[in-house]
């Protein structure tokens, strides 16, 4: 065995696998959507597995309650008050050096997903709302890039992998993205650990099973698992695909890639606070910015974000233009707000 896969030889050694795979996997990229509980894990084992290339992307900073199942990020990198995209990357390239790791902090959405995502051989969702995966469901659709979708919340997680044009996508089951609020998240409900470990493990398991080409062996049904209840069911989908008259896949219309343009805003459930997107806004100077608030408020910031508290809102600015307004859950108000004080 040649030098280079000699680290991976305890993989190498499955009959699944074998040296040529394991080469193929050496060239593959993997874009992993979201660094929470289920992104940490699966990003770890992607660039332990040896895939050529990572990027994981994510918009927000690390908070310590992320910590009971993040397992990625540590106390240290709270007090640096380090994105987790760049705190991920830290770590992943301490791992293998070999690969190539590269955080990206940044909000997925209609605008920025092609230019995110374009070299995916594979996405891995680790995303924790169904907007972005809505997203994501249209973008690999429509590019024809199989994805793994993933989620948790309480003790129970669901899995399934989708290959555009072999399997039914994500809207073939849901139709109708849920209305926000409908659907408990890991703030409301809560959610233990080894369950985003054992969903994330799946999703990885699926990606390499994809992108080796070994399509029979892929997961057809939804896996849905309870950690505490012990349970594992798997519902069968195949049919659906035939029957379904999906907007998606069947009739091609991409409504979540179509968005309109202009500030964009998201309500950060959980958190009593509003993201806030200028398309237009383009890169932000931290330091200049810096300059510009000093005399009305007590600013702090790094290489990748910049943080204010005026009145009853904090503010986190980030370079690309995002900013994320705590202390109210108003999307006007936060539009404004955002307006007031970073003049867009
Ligand atoms: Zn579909």
């Amino acid at each position: 065995m040649s030098q280079s896969l000699e680290r991976y030889s305890r993989q190498v050694l499955l009959q699944y696998i074998g040296e040529d795979r394991q080469k193929i996997l050496m060239n593959s990229t993997a874009v992993v959507i979201g660094c929470g509980a289920l992104g940490t894990v699966s990003a770890s084992y992607l660039v332990r597995a040896g895939i050529g290339q990572i990027k994981i992307i994510d918009r927000d900073f690390i908070e310590e309650n992320n910590l009971q199942r993040q397992v990625l990020f540590d106390e240290k990198d709270i007090s640096e008050n380090l994105p987790k995209a760049i705190a991920a990357q830290r770590k992943l390239q301490l791992i293998n050096s070999q690969v190539k790791v590269e955080g990206i902090v940044s909000d997925v959405n209609y605008s920025s997903i092609d230019e995110l995502t374009k070299d995916a051989d594979i996405i891995i969702d680790g995303t924790d709302n169904f907007e972005t995966r809505f997203l994501i469901n249209d973008y690999c659709v429509k590019s024809s890039v199989p994805w793994i979708y993933g989620a948790c919340i309480g003790s129970r997680g669901v899995m399934m992998s989708i290959i555009p044009s072999k399997t039914p996508c994500l809207r073939c089951v849901f139709e109708t993205m849920p209305q926000a609020g409908s659907t408990s998240t890991c703030d409301t409900a809560g959610v233990i650990g080894p369950i985003a470990g054992i969903i994330a493990s799946f999703q990885v398991a699926e990606a390499i099973k994809i992108l080796t080409g070994d399509y029979a062996a892929v997961n057809k049904n939804i896996l849905e698992i309870d950690v505490w209840e012990t349970e594992l069911r798997q519902i069968d989908i195949s049919e659906l695909k035939d029957i379904s008259n999906c907007p998606t896949c069947k009739l091609h219309n991409y409504e979540f890639l179509d968005a309109e343009s202009g500030i964009m805003t998201t309500f950060l459930c959980g958190k009593n606070a509003v993201q806030v997107i200028h398309r237009n806004s383009g890169s932000i100077d931290l330091r200049q910015l810096e300059l510009r608030l000093r005399s009305i408020a007590d600013v702090s910031f790094n290489d990748f974000m910049l943080k204010f508290k005026v009145k009853n809102h904090t503010f986190t600015v980030f370079p690309d233009g995002r900013a994320i307004i705590t202390g109210t859950a108003d999307l006007s108000i936060a539009k404004g707000l955002y307006s007031k004080y970073l003049g867009m």
